[in-house]
């Protein structure tokens, strides 16, 4: 099904208009120039995107073995979702929400309450990740303000977390390539506390041990300064872009307690972690807990278009309700709760409902952790770990540039795995089938190889 090349060159046209216009994400853009080096990084043209599969302009095709970044749950170009998006073109592409609302964002935000069991009743919508938590942060300390608490302005996160990328997020952002060359302008930087990062364990420890050490370092923190923490935030079981740093769900109960205890809000940034990536449709619902703020994005919409949503309490809502504007929460940015974006969400979620989606990843998952099964015996690899369709191992190197060895090996086995420093993860779209599965095990295998050489 590859399709014809348009002209011969046709990439590299588009690779050198990209080069010369656009400033790319996340990227030392010299990188990208320097062909044939250790740190070259390649620039790939994308023509068009079909089930679990990109395709180049020249006809080469690459499985989206991370979901472009995490955001794609059910395919490029999917049917049922390109289906819904063109019946919202025609009603409606957007309304201020202030003031006005409509269809697409009453029912994701009814539907949306409804999956956390109608305690998180009220939804703020934002476009990305990093807007929704800085909402939260906001919320949490105009929460306490509220209540007349002002000195509750603290915020906590976990070694390795990653939150986000503006101003207000890299406060609670604890990875020091994102985070330390902007510094001096993050005002309120947050308290870092042990992560319960299952690698951590010592001797025989289990995953549950390490959890329970960290939440006796929470204790400690909170039992000092909880009179002035506004909040806690977390990555539900897996932190990202730490490396798929995972750790055990007994964490998040301890927490949780803590957090009741001291007067804490409980923020879970399930912005990676939500919509079915761990198994169960919320992280934290392996723990039998709620947060009091929980932040989506990414999977959301299906990995159409930039949502993000902050669901919270009942009670936090009830803070905001007064005569005074002040006291209201006066947060807004142009395109929140925009119907196509929310559109999209609700076709997703039907996807979820018609498809069993949650029971299909069980066994999804079983089949990702069989195709990863021949790397644990490669005497580079270490820390195999697996949490519903997030799998991901370290590799033992001291190559400074191996992570862009292996990323140019995939590509030329036809994968997109991006690893994250030596940690190379899998999170593919949740339509992947046997076979590609089965690419996605061969190519890692064989790049990793490559790499390694
Ligand atoms: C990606 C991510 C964010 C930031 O979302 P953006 O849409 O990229 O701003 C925040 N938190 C977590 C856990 C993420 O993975």
């Amino acid at each position: 099904m590859i399709p014809a090349p348009t002209s011969p060159s046709a990439n590299a046209d588009w690779l050198a208009r990209s080069l010369a216009a656009v400033w790319h994400p996340c990227t030392q853009m010299r990188h990208h120039a320097q062909a044939g080096e250790a740190q070259h990084l390649p620039l790939i043209p994308i023509a068009r995107g079909s089930g679990a599969w990109l395709y180049d302009f020249d006809g080469r095709r690459y499985l989206d073995g991370i979901s472009s970044w995490w955001t794609n749950l059910f395919g490029h170009a999917n049917p049922r979702l390109n289906a819904a998006l063109k019946d919202q073109l025609e009603s409606l592409e957007h309304v201020m929400l202030a003031g006005f609302t409509h269809q697409p964002v009453v029912e994701l935000s009814e539907r949306l309450a409804a999956l956390t069991g109608g305690v998180l009743g009220h939804a703020f919508y934002a476009s990305d990740g990093a807007s929704a938590v800085e909402i939260a942060l906001k919320m949490s300390f105009h929460y306490w303000r509220n209540l007349g608490r002002p000195e509750k302005r603290e915020f906590l996160c976990l070694a390795g977390s990653y939150h986000g990328e503006t101003v207000g997020a890299l406060a609670v952002t604890d990875v020091a390539l994102f985070k330390d060359a902007y510094a001096p302008l993050v005002g309120n930087p947050a308290r870092v506390l042990p992560s319960p990062d299952a690698r951590l364990a010592l001797d025989n420890e289990s995953a549950a041990a390490v959890a329970r050490r960290a939440a006796a370092a929470l204790a400690v923190h909170l039992e000092r300064h909880g009179e002035r923490t506004a909040a806690l935030i977390v990555e539900p079981l897996v932190q990202g872009a730490a490396g798929m740093v995972m750790y055990d769900p007994e964490y998040l109960r301890l927490a949780r307690a803590l957090c009741d205890r001291y007067e804490v809000h409980l923020i879970g940034d399930e912005i990676a972690v939500g919509c079915g990536r761990t198994g169960t449709f919320f992280a934290h619902e392996q723990a039998g807990i709620h947060p009091d703020l929980l932040c989506l994005s990414k999977g959301i919409s299906g990995g159409y278009l930039p949502l993000s949503v902050v669901l919270c309490r009942s009670t936090i809502h009830a803070a905001f309700l007064d005569d005074s504007t002040a006291r209201a929460f006066l947060h807004s940015h142009s395109y929140t709760g925009n119907p196509l974006a929310c559109r999209a969400a609700l076709a997703t979620l039907d996807i979820f409902a018609r498809d069993n989606v949650l029971a299909a990843n069980q066994r999804r998952a079983e089949q990702l952790a069989a195709a990863l099964e021949p790397l644990a015996a490669h005497p580079q690899v270490r820390h195999l770990r697996q949490r519903g369709m997030i799998a991901a191992f370290d590799v033992m190197t001291d190559d400074p540039h191996f992570s862009r060895r292996f990323y140019r090996a995939a590509l030329d086995h036809a994968a997109l795995i991006r690893p994250i420093g030596n940690t190379i993860y899998w999170m593919p779209p949740y339509i992947v089938d046997d076979g590609e599965i089965a690419h996605l095990g061969a190519a890692t295998q064989a790049a990793l190889a490559r790499a390694l050489t």
